[in-house]
């Protein structure tokens, strides 16, 4: 067998599209079975924007999930160029030779004309097929034409009888009659080339053994087919997934159809959630830019690479139809297209949280804590990780506040307060009226208050040991003072245990907090406003 080799073709959109990343994954995981090479081609050559800038978060996106590539974009290879807009010669070339050879013919009809054609085939309920009546085969009907001042275009000359018939190593046997073919257009006046030429020139230049993509260029294949055998090339193997469609239903998954998706409740879970994490590093979000459908979403939200693909690889394959845990190792080992579906694959986010969930509590206290450092440099929380003590303090939250963290984000949504200066705390309102808007619960607060002050052992279990002395030399309940303790502390209702919470602040942390708290609390419910 020809040595694998695979490849992702991404156009410079300016972000990477999780359908694409399962179609990128797949391509990926067969190279490497086979010990192939995967290669990331280019494809530019509608390209009105800066291409660089527009494909930085698409390779960033691949390098942060640790997809790797062989060959393409800014690692080279031995058939470079791997971007379309600097191979316009090759496929002029192969234009040529189409032309030469009869497969391919000038075009001097107007677009007016041909949709003229297509109108009266509409009118008359038959198939559109166009008359050819503007082709130009010989250099005297080229000078007639352009003596009318007409432009051409280079079209296939699309074979019109029978059926193009191959086999899918997903869809299996597949036909398509061939008189439903349009002759595409293969270059324009400019001599600029169009995708299907492109396409094909390509895939057989850099020796392209299966082509797997997404089911959308299943009806672009045979016209693709018919342009590589009359080039004389060999053919890749073709695979078509099947889309990765949208939560609960069949159509495809689009980034333009946010709106529509957030009325999915578990799709607006997860984007809030991601949204509340970009917030508090600053970032200037735009749903263009930033939501569940794109891959920065998750990078800068703080999941897991390995979570995603565990996760992507079940949509559209399976190994057996109860094993949902995959390393990547594991991915490479067992991954075959046999065992991919041709039914689309809803994008479940409860799912995928769930795979985060199980990922990340996979890693250790001190794993955890080096992927959420970088998260709390930027949003400002800790200005030099290295400092002594930052790590340690940082370990002693992640352990304290246990499966609650779920991204490396959540750190700073989630536990800020242990990083914000003790007078730029944040107060929960609500529960703030609640535990602290009477003189009774401030009273209670403000008596432990100074009763921690003459606290030394400013520890987990001696500081639970004091709080239950107190409670019971008071003769209240615990609920009447371990929430207001916490709220005055944290600004929060919930968090990980209240004693930890003490105990990671400090105990110089803590008087100042609980001070400010009973300020604020006599200020806003004064006992008059009773
Ligand atoms: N740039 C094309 C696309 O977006 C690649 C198609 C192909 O894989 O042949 O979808």
């Amino acid at each position: 067998m020809a040595p694998v080799r695979t490849r992702f073709a991404p156009s410079p959109t300016g972000y990477l599209h999780i359908g694409g990343v399962r179609t990128a994954l797949f391509n990926w995981l067969f190279a490497r079975r086979h010990g192939g090479q995967f290669i990331l081609r280019i494809d530019d050559t509608d390209q009105q924007r800066n291409i660089a800038e527009a494909l930085e978060p698409i390779l960033d996106g691949f390098r942060w999930l640790g997809i790797d590539w062989d060959e393409g974009a800014e690692v080279g290879g031995p058939y470079e160029p791997y971007y379309q807009s600097q191979r316009l010669e090759r496929y002029q070339a192969a234009a040529q030779k189409l032309i030469d050879d009869g497969f391919a013919y000038y075009d001097y009809s107007t677009t007016e004309e041909v949709a003229a054609e297509r109108d009266a085939a509409m009118a008359e309920k038959r198939p559109f097929q166009y008359s050819r009546k503007w082709m130009a085969t010989t250099p005297e009907e080229r000078a007639k034409f352009e003596a009318e001042g007409r432009a051409f275009v280079v079209r296939m000359k699309m074979p019109r009888e029978g059926a193009c018939e191959f086999t899918d190593l997903v869809r299996g046997d597949v036909s398509f009659e061939w008189s439903k073919e349009n002759d595409h257009v293969i270059q324009r006046n400019d001599g600029s080339c169009l995708y299907h030429l492109a396409s094909v020139v390509d895939d057989y230049d850099f020796k392209i053994s299966h082509v797997i993509r997404a089911e959308e260029h299943l009806p672009n294949t045979p016209r693709q087919i018919f342009i590589g055998q009359s080039l004389g090339y060999e053919l890749p193997k073709y695979a078509h997934l099947p889309y990765v469609a949208e939560p609960g239903s069949k159509n495809k998954l689009s980034k333009r159809k946010l709106e529509k998706y957030l009325k999915n409740p578990d799709f607006k879970r997860l984007n809030e959630h991601g949204e509340e994490i970009a917030k508090r590093m600053g970032l200037q979000t735009s749903a263009d830019t930033f939501n569940p459908v794109i891959v920065d979403f998750y990078e800068l939200t703080g999941y897991l690479p390995s979570a995603i693909l565990n996760y992507l690889v079940l949509l559209g394959w399976s190994l057996d139809d109860k094993t949902e845990d995959f390393t990547v190792e594991q991915m490479i080992e067992n991954f075959s297209l046999e065992r991919v579906t041709k039914a689309p694959a809803s994008f479940d986010c409860k799912k995928l949280w769930a795979f985060q969930d199980r990922h990340m509590q996979a890693l250790s206290d001190a794993e955890k804590a080096a992927g959420m450092m970088p998260y709390l440099q930027k949003a400002g929380l800790v200005a030099d990780p290295a400092a002594e003590g930052e790590m340690e303090k940082l370990e002693q939250i992640v352990t304290a506040c246990g499966d609650r963290l779920k991204t490396m984000g959540d750190i700073i949504s989630y536990a800020d307060y242990f990083y914000v200066a003790d007078d730029k705390m944040e107060m929960d309102e609500k529960g703030f009226k609640k535990r602290l808007g009477t003189p009774e619960s401030q009273a209670i607060l403000a008596t432990f208050r100074n009763h921690l002050s003459d606290v030394e052992d400013w520890t987990v279990e001696h500081l639970d040991k004091e709080m239950h002395s107190f409670i019971d030399e008071a003769g209240i309940k615990i609920g009447d003072l371990i929430h207001a303790v916490r709220l005055s502390v944290t600004g929060k209702t919930v968090g990980p245990g209240m004693f930890d919470c003490l105990a990671i602040l400090g105990k110089e942390s803590c008087l100042h907090r609980m001070d400010a708290t009973l300020k604020l609390a006599q200020e806003t419910f004064p006992p008059e406003a009773e």
